[in-house]
């Protein structure tokens, strides 16, 4: 049996008649950019995650971009932001002027901590991005309580859910992107912006739209950053099946668990009193790249995403040079992510564990 790293397809296969349906009412329409969809799902995701606002961007790269422009961030400032996550968390941080500044990670949960966070603030620290890394959910409330507003990157935690509320509902704004991989995933590039202040919607709104509020007055230099109506209309179709989705990824890790991996490597560690809904599955395990390429010789999907963490990227050297990170370094060499899916199935996962004891113990 084969088993894939992700699915996105399997999941939307009993949805196939309502995304038709939705995209032909969107072609008669003839309204492609902020329409009623666009609209109508700013809304439904807000109520869903709790937020006040969701505004509708092109991807989750940009989000991040305009929620940090929205805050007030610019030139000589300074963005702290983890260097174990996805490249795009950092990259968006130049373009606002400001620089940005690497922390640490505890290597367990793969997630920036207060502690780490404090190590690397200055007076210039104008923001936090807290990446809620694999759909493990960041303890943003302990982060904001060292007095700098938080942005939570919840590109990774559609659907998960923590302590406080769930990602997108935590910080003073969040980031999500709709990359088709993604827990909630458009058939295309799509992101948002939420935030429950008003005031930085209506700034993040203006900024996505080249900075005018009126289209007669541009008072700041923005954005053309829209996600559109046939992707509105597909989330639309797909947002009210999140949390089963969701639930269904975290079920996935109690199975791995059941299966018997904590013999082989060590397990995710969700944060205290979280459910995540595993974005990705990653384990780690000391002889992780020998257990990856054992298990694609066996037809089953693994893969290290971060083996170089962000801030030792040839784009980010100017500012990560001088950058020590253990738990970085750590987790960057011993993490491994295993299939998991809104679709993968227990007899799935079985064969995953299966395999990966007959890489590390033959
Ligand atoms: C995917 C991702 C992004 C970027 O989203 P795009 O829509 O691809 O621009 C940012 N941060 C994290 C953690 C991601 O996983």
């Amino acid at each position: 049996m084969t088993v894939p790293l992700f699915d996105p397809t399997t999941p939307l296969e009993p949805l196939r008649e309502r995304l038709e349906e939705a995209l032909l009412d969107v072609l008669d329409d003839g309204r492609f950019i902020l329409g009623p969809n666009v609209e109508a799902f700013e809304r439904e995701l807000a109520s869903f995650l709790g937020a006040r606002h969701a505004i509708g961007v092109a991807n989750g790269t940009e989000a991040l971009t305009i929620a940090l422009r929205a805050l007030g961030v610019g030139p000589g400032d300074e963005v702290v932001v983890p260097s174990f996550t996805f490249y795009a968390s950092a990259e968006a941080i130049p373009p606002t002027g400001a620089t940005p500044v690497f922390c640490d990670v505890d290597p367990q949960t793969f997630l920036a901590t207060p502690e780490t966070v404090r190590a690397v603030l200055t007076p210039r620290t104008k923001a936090v991005i807290a990446v809620h890394l694999f759909g493990n959910v960041a303890p943003v409330p302990e982060i904001a309580a060292l007095g700098v507003p938080v942005v939570e990157d919840a590109a990774q935690a559609a659907g998960s859910i923590g302590p406080d509320g769930r990602p997108g509902a935590l910080g003073a704004l969040a980031t999500f992107s709709f990359y088709p991989s993604k827990n909630l995933g458009a058939l295309g590039d799509g992101g948002a912006i939420t935030t429950s202040d008003d005031e930085l919607a209506d700034r993040v709104r203006m900024l996505r739209f080249h900075g005018s509020r009126d289209k007669v007055t541009y008072t700041e230099v923005g954005y053309n950053s829209r996600l559109d109506e046939l992707q509105a209309a597909a989330l639309r179709v797909m947002l009210p099946e999140l949390e089963h989705w969701a639930a269904h990824r975290h079920l996935a890790g109690a199975w791995y668990e059941e299966a018997g991996l904590a013999e082989l490597c060590d397990l995710p560690v969700p944060t205290p009193a979280s459910a995540p809904a595993w974005h990705l599955y990653v384990a780690r395990c000391d002889r992780s790249d020998e257990l990856i390429a054992g298990l694609q010789a066996r037809g089953i999907g693994a893969r290290a995403y971060y083996r170089t963490p962000v801030h030792r990227q040839p784009a980010m050297a100017r500012w990560g040079a001088g950058a020590r990170l253990p738990g970085t370094e750590e987790a960057a060499a011993r993490h491994l992510a295993l299939p998991i899916s809104a679709a993968i199935g227990w007899e799935q996962v079985v064969e995953v564990v299966g395999a990966a004891r007959a890489v590390l113990r033959p």
